[in-house]
């Protein structure tokens, strides 16, 4: 960068040093998640549902940055799920399924959390069973609770005018039973031979009793699910290989390894047909916790699904002429989760100059904008022209935005805490030298490019 930038910068540091501690005090003492979630506000990544009406518990909206952080975590996991493999295909099932579905799946029986209330008149708590502290209530300490009852995950709904027993239908609470109802139809009109698999995104409900820890545990979120159906005797190897392959696909778009771990499931915790189940765990703030399973479910699904049906969803083998069950491997992860511990993990705090600059450092396929071109000066003409031309030029390829309203410190901060990967500044010089100035998120570093070579140059970077 030229010295009237690198001046300006340092001017624009101290100057914003005031105004954050004025407008956007951080509370450094406070722990990373009330960071996160207040810079998740403030700069238009998540916020309260109907907030305005008080908020609703467990819901969640994406502000204009999040909307991006979030369909680029979907397409990197789409990308590597279904466009990079030659064995998996998609699917975008309907949120709303016959109610049968859910009584072969075995959620209208089982599908429950088991519960308690705290006697004590002066206490409130109502929660999860596997929340208590030694069986005391986790809020007053004290004994006397309710006995336990099974509390049913699912939310209702009816369906057409009438609203009785037989208009009930349930909004999904996992988008895996849409792949299993589709089996029969993804091999009959893709001919696909086993081992093969069907994935898909969708949003599923979940009437959680504690909703919590932000987006991590929520009533209303977005699955990314992946059924893969083998022979039984290729299943072992298959679960190790999506379990590596799920680990592989975090540790790809930049999270730390040693805030990943695999948790593999006790014996005891695995359902009546599951022969095995491995959690990708990262760490919160608030312990490590589950991203993702990775489950060697059997036959089950299929089988369950057969039986209430009625229809033959065996599988057969096109040479051998055999007729099975295919068995099935299930990675299923939560976006919103994934969002969230992406956001966690990109947080990032230094002093610069004295003053704090929080910078987001998400990989650059995830950065919600990859460029911002930002004019030096704004009242010249020439250049904001430069830069506008530059940024309609360069949006044809990456996400980039026009930025004029602050001087040019200012606006690096602004974008660092937002995690664009890029600056491109347009100063004086540029209009004579065709260059502009490029600027690093994670080092600040400045480079000249030559206009012409710029898009080239940010292609290379990003890719
Ligand atoms: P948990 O034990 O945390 O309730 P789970 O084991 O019931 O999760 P699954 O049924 O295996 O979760 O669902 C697969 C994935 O969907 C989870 O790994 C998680 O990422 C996501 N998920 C499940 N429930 C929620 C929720 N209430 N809010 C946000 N994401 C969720």
């Amino acid at each position: 960068m030229n010295s009237l930038g690198s001046a300006l910068e340092a001017l624009e540091t101290f100057l914003l040093f005031s105004d954050l501690l004025v407008e956007y005090p951080f509370p450094m003492t406070a722990d990373l998640m009330d960071k996160i979630v207040a810079l998740a506000k403030r700069r238009g990544f998540i916020f309260q549902s109907s907030e305005i009406y008080g908020g609703l518990n467990g819901a969640w909206d994406y502000g204009p940055f999040g909307v991006e952080l979030k369909r680029n975590v979907k397409e990197a996991w789409w990308k590597a799920t279904v466009h990079f493999r030659d064995d998996v295909v998609g699917l975008d099932a309907a949120i709303l399924m016959h109610p049968r579905t859910w009584e072969a799946s075995g959620h209208t029986a089982n599908f429950a959390d088991m519960m308690a209330d705290c006697k004590n008149t002066n206490c409130s708590w109502r929660g999860r069973i596997d929340q208590l502290k030694n069986g005391k209530c986790p809020k007053c300490g004290g004994k006397d609770l309710t006995q336990p009852r099974a509390f049913n995950l699912m939310l209702k709904t009816s369906l057409g005018a009438m609203e009785d027993s037989s208009s009930v239908v349930y909004l999904r609470p996992e988008t895996a039973q849409g792949i299993f109802v589709n089996f029969a139809n993804v091999i009959d009109s893709m001919h696909r031979k086993l081992p093969f698999g069907i994935a898909q995104i969708g949003k599923s409900f979940r009437n959680e009793i504690t909703p919590g820890n932000f987006t991590f545990r929520t009533r209303e979120f977005e699955q990314m699910e992946t059924e893969y159906f083998c022979r039984p005797e290729q299943a072992l190897e298959k679960y190790e290989e999506w379990i590596k392959a799920r680990f592989q696909w975090y540790l790809d778009l930049g999270m730390k390894k040693e805030n990943l771990k695999l948790r593999v499931h006790d014996k005891d915790e695995l359902a009546h047909y599951a022969a095995g189940c491995t959690d990708v765990e990262y760490n919160f703030p608030f312990g490590w916790s589950e991203l993702e399973g990775i489950a060697n479910r059997g036959d089950y699904d299929l089988k369950q699904h057969a039986k209430f049906s009625g229809k033959d969803l065996q599988y057969q083998d096109p040479v051998t002429n055999e007729k099975f069950f295919p068995h099935v491997i299930e990675p299923s992860g939560g976006c919103d989760r994934a969002t969230l511990a992406f956001l966690v993990d990109a947080y990032h705090e230094e002093t610069v100059n004295d003053t704090l600059r929080v910078v987001m450092k998400f990989h650059p396929k995830l950065a919600p904008i990859k460029v911002a071109v930002l004019p030096l000066l704004k009242k010249n003409e020439g250049i904001v022209a430069l830069a506008k031309k530059i940024k309609s030029e360069l949006q044809k390829d990456m996400v980039c935005v026009y930025d004029d309203t602050a001087a040019i410190g200012k606006l690096y901060r602004r974008q660092d805490e937002v995690g664009t990967v890029f600056c491109v500044t347009v100063d004086v010089q540029s209009l004579e030298d065709k260059q502009v100035t490029v600027r690093f998120r994670d080092t600040m570093q400045q480079e000249r490019i030559p206009v012409e070579r710029l898009l080239g140059y940010l292609k290379e970077k990003l890719s």
